[in-house]
């Protein structure tokens, strides 16, 4: 399949990369591509970072069949442009894709055409410490219908946005908030895929929680709201009695490949990591006998971000000292240093572009 480039004669003016926020700003450029059922994925095009138009009974807008994905490019010393694990990020949006009846993509097609778009706009990856390029690809349902089924035609792209470093006031713990209330998925439901309908889900509850002063939830399992799940957009680890512990996946959780990476790292470095069912209940007995001495959570965004306070019913635990702890340090450094290309690969992790 060929790409083709559209260029653009109007390029925008760069933002003054110490002042980025989070997925404000978009590139010059997108990649596009449609699927319909005669002629499948097709039409892949590199061109000008534009509005989609839309009738308004596009079934993407009533029905919610979309997926997406979140990765990052990082601009290295030498100006190179790296990639962190990119081939997992576009094997778990065909899963997503699975899960949502959308019509699977050639991985290493787009994961080509993504490199494309970032070598055409690499002066966008900026430099400044801590930032980079999020990347965000996406595929909607674009039939226009208000019948309940799949769709039979796609739009899949892939949009950039330069983002800040996400601690410029330090690694400092936050507070997590644990729902008894709501759940965000369940056993058997789109938890384990990249939806937007599992954020709307999670929108009513986060915002109680920041109300109270929290800033994410901690799920619970949706069927017996016992077992821990995840926080937010993060996947969630305990540092227990030395022993690194986090929820077994279990169907409702999204498989982070920041997770998958701490996962595999503490193996690496000969810590006992256990991925098993854990309660809330247990979390705090733990608490209480003084086992549980660190909690993180980890995902793209932040990496790794450590949580200092719990809150479940009337309860709430401090977790450490206030500041991060050795392991969650650790893990965020040796990231970070992989991501940035300051340290050599080892991993097998990163792809230059
Ligand atoms: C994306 C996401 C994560 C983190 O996954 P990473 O691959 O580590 O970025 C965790 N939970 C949810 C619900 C997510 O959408």
């Amino acid at each position: 399949m060929r790409l083709s480039v559209v260029k653009s004669d109007k390029l925008k003016k760069h933002p003054d990369e110490s002042d980025l926020t989070f997925g404000t700003i978009f590139t010059d450029y997108m990649f596009n591509m449609d699927y319909n059922l005669k002629d499948k994925w097709h039409n892949p095009r590199i061109e000008p970072y534009q509005p989609i138009s839309m009738d308004p009974s596009t079934m993407v807008l009533h029905y919610g069949q979309s997926i997406f994905e979140g990765l990052k490019a990082f601009k290295t010393k030498t100006d190179a442009i790296n990639l962190f694990r990119p081939k997992d990020n576009f094997k778990r949006f065909n899963r997503s894709a699975r899960a949502l009846c959308i019509p699977e993509i050639d991985e290493d097609f787009a994961l080509s055409a993504l490199k494309q778009l970032l070598i055409i706009e690499k002066k966008w990856i900026p430099k400044y410490p801590g930032t980079s390029l999020y990347i965000r690809p996406t595929i909607i349902a674009t039939d226009p219908y208000l019948g309940v089924r799949a769709s039979n035609t796609y739009r899949f792209f892939i949009i950039l946005s330069p983002v800040a470093a996400y601690y410029p006031e330090g690694f400092n713990p936050v507070k997590i908030f644990v729902t008894k209330d709501y759940v965000r998925a369940v056993r058997g439901g789109l938890g384990e895929a990249k939806t937007s309908g599992n954020y709307a889900a999670s929108l009513y509850a986060g915002d109680l929680a920041n109300k109270m002063g929290y800033t994410q939830v901690l799920w619970l399992d949706g069927v017996e709201l016992k077992y821990i799940e995840e926080v937010g957009s993060m996947n969630i680890f305990f540092v227990i009695n030395n022993d690194i512990v986090t929820p077994a996946l279990s169907g409702s959780i999204l498989s982070g490949i920041t997770r998958d990476s701490v996962i595999k790292l503490a193996k690496k470095w000969g810590v006992n990591i256990v991925e098993r069912k854990i309660s809330i209940d247990e979390l705090f007995d733990l608490h209480k006998s003084g086992s549980l001495t660190e909690a993180f959570g980890t995902g793209t965004a932040a990496v790794i971000s450590p949580v200092g306070v719990i809150k479940y019913k009337d309860s709430i635990i401090n977790v450490g000292d206030g500041k991060s702890g050795k392991f969650a340090s650790k893990f965020y450094k040796f990231i970070m240093d992989l991501q940035y290309g300051n340290v050599p690969d080892n991993m097998g992790w990163i792809e230059t572009v």
